[in-house]
């Protein structure tokens, strides 16, 4: 029996690396899903590839109004959402001394800002049994150079994980953190070999992992398997960031 059938999902970023990775094994699980994306291009090619049960949707989530559309959409077309998963996020090197005003509101804007206000928009349409996992990141609480503003991001996602489970238990929802360790997606494009290979000797399974590597753990938190789970992080890091 399909673990997700009958639910409705949103995955932001659901147009490439572990959003598209995710959205793919929702379906296959019999969700409906809603994906989100500022481009329409990828969207357009995310959608080719995922079937009917799929519904884009081009948004910016840092831009309010394009958020309350895509909420507003969601609405329409579904009228509840049972499984929220925020992996919509960029990641952009920057050591403390080279650290510009724009890049600090650029990655928290996108990867701190935009989830809580999806979440705060989203919630009325949430049922009691609703499942949110927020995609954060083993940078939130390891020290890697060049990576403060984003770690300190992600490490957004775990509190409001913590503060989020504290207030919404009582109407039935769930959330929890999906925290990868380097995955192989698009985000490593500009990445050399060299960087790869260093980041892969760090990694006690001696590898990046796989995007369905990470869409796995979403799935599990996702659905009722996990329904004694809440305000957690799982890490899907080959043990980089636990031995
Ligand atoms: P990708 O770059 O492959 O995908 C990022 C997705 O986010 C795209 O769909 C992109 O679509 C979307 N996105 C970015 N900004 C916005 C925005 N303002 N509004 C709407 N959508 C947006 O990255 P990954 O799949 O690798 O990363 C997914 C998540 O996992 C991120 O939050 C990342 O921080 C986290 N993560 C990734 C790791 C890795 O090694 N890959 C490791 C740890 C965490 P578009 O560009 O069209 O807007």
């Amino acid at each position: 029996m399909a673990r997700l059938s009958g639910k409705t999902a949103l995955v932001t970023g659901g147009t490439s690396g572990i959003g598209l990775a995710t959205a793919k094994r929702f379906i296959e699980e019999g969700a409906l899903v809603f994906i989100t994306g500022r481009s329409p291009d990828s969207l357009a090619k995310a959608l080719s590839g995922l079937g009917e049960r799929a519904i884009g949707i081009r948004a910016d989530i840092t831009r309010q109004e394009e958020l309350l559309s895509m909420v507003q959409t969601i609405e329409d077309r579904a009228g509840q959402l049972d499984i929220l998963v925020m992996s919509a996020g960029i990641s952009e090197h920057s050591l403390l001394v080279e650290t510009t005003a724009e890049h600090f509101d650029k990655t928290f804007d996108t990867n701190a800002k935009a989830p809580m206000f999806v979440m705060k928009e989203a919630l009325p349409l949430m049922p009691s049994g609703a499942s949110v996992v927020l995609i954060g990141s083993i940078a939130g609480f390891i020290g890697t150079a060049g990576y403060g503003v984003y770690g300190a991001s992600k490490a957004a996602l775990r509190a409001y994980a913590r503060t989020w489970t504290s207030e919404l238990a009582e109407r039935g929802i769930r959330v929890n953190v999906v925290s990868p360790g380097p995955i192989d997606t698009p985000m490593f494009d500009g990445a050399s070999d060299a960087v790869k290979k260093a980041l892969t000797n760090l990694i006690p399974l001696r590898r990046l992992g796989k995007p369905e590597e990470v869409a796995a753990a979403a799935l599990f938190l996702a659905s009722d398997e996990s329904s004694f789970i809440a305000g957690s992080e799982l890490c899907i890091d080959g043990g980089m960031a636990q031995v």
